[in-house]
């Protein structure tokens, strides 16, 4: 349901961007009802997705897939545990390089894929709460084992959600923190206006001292971060940009040690 909600707090598509997506879902056959929409896609693929259907290609005339119906949007797995590895694996290369690259002689075909991935997993098959769960060691065990470690270091954010209790409040609503959203992206694209990068998740890791400079006490707590925690180069950066991100939808014009807590506490480590 969270995942589902995510496009009406994003920022609507640009112009330009609008007819783009029109443009990829005309040519694969579903052209836009109603004019052009502002409202970023949504893809949910089921997991008995085939590799092509996912990250585009077939045999004979090469067909754009989830990852381009995405485009510009949300491309959301449920039940990540059941996809096959091939699926997953094929996801890697569109994540990194946000397009497809499809090779057929004599050319080559490039799609587009600059997308939003959300995904989520049961622990294990059956889902239940420990106390109702039966699935044994190996079955548990097995289930986790597709989510490997490289593709966990992708995801910017891991959280572990529960079920909501009856006594919990509810969050603001989506119109609330779309403004929120729209004015942290603002303050994005005029931080690197001289760069043309545009988002803190853009900015490269050896960019980040210049452009995402910590005052010197924020600066350690995020060495000693990465030090306790055995961090990734990529998880390294990412706390850095998502704390970077924390600190605009505050409107602060500095990275708090506050903001950097945060999003550590964003990206837990999966058990
Ligand atoms: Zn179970």
């Amino acid at each position: 349901m969270l995942a589902r909600r995510l496009p009406t707090v994003l920022p609507p598509l640009e112009p330009a961007e609008a007819l783009e997506v029109a443009r990829i879902h005309s040519a694969a056959g579903h052209p836009p009802r109603g004019g052009l929409t502002r409202r970023r896609p949504f893809r949910a693929p089921h997991h008995t997705a085939s590799v092509p259907a996912l990250v585009g290609g077939g045999s004979r005339r090469p067909h754009p897939g989830e990852v381009t119906l995405a485009h510009r949007g949300v491309l959301f797995l449920d039940e990540l545990g059941e996809w096959q590895p091939r699926a997953l694996d094929a996801l890697r290369q569109p994540l990194e390089e946000r397009a497809v690259l499809i090779s057929r002689q004599p050319r080559s075909l490039t799609f587009p894929a600059d997308l939003l991935l959300v995904a989520c997993s049961n622990p294990c098959p059956c889902g239940l709460p420990p106390a109702g769960c039966r699935c044994s060691d190996v079955q548990r065990a097995r289930y986790r084992r597709r989510l490997s470690a490289p593709l966990l270091d992708r995801f910017d954010l891991r959280l572990l959600v529960t079920a909501p209790e009856p006594g919990d409040e509810s969050g603001p609503p989506s119109a609330a923190v779309a403004e929120r959203v729209a004015e942290a992206v603002a303050r994005q694209r005029s931080r690197y206006r001289a760069a043309g990068w545009e988002r803190n998740a853009r900015v490269p890791a050896g960019a980040l001292d210049r452009l995402v400079p910590l005052h010197p006490p924020v600066d350690r707590a995020w060495r000693d971060l990465v030090e306790r925690r055995r961090l990734t180069g990529r998880g390294a950066a990412t706390i850095r940009r998502v704390a970077r991100t924390l600190a605009d939808l505050d409107g602060s014009p500095e990275v708090a040690e506050a903001h950097l807590a945060r999003a550590a506490d964003l990206r837990q480590e999966v058990p």
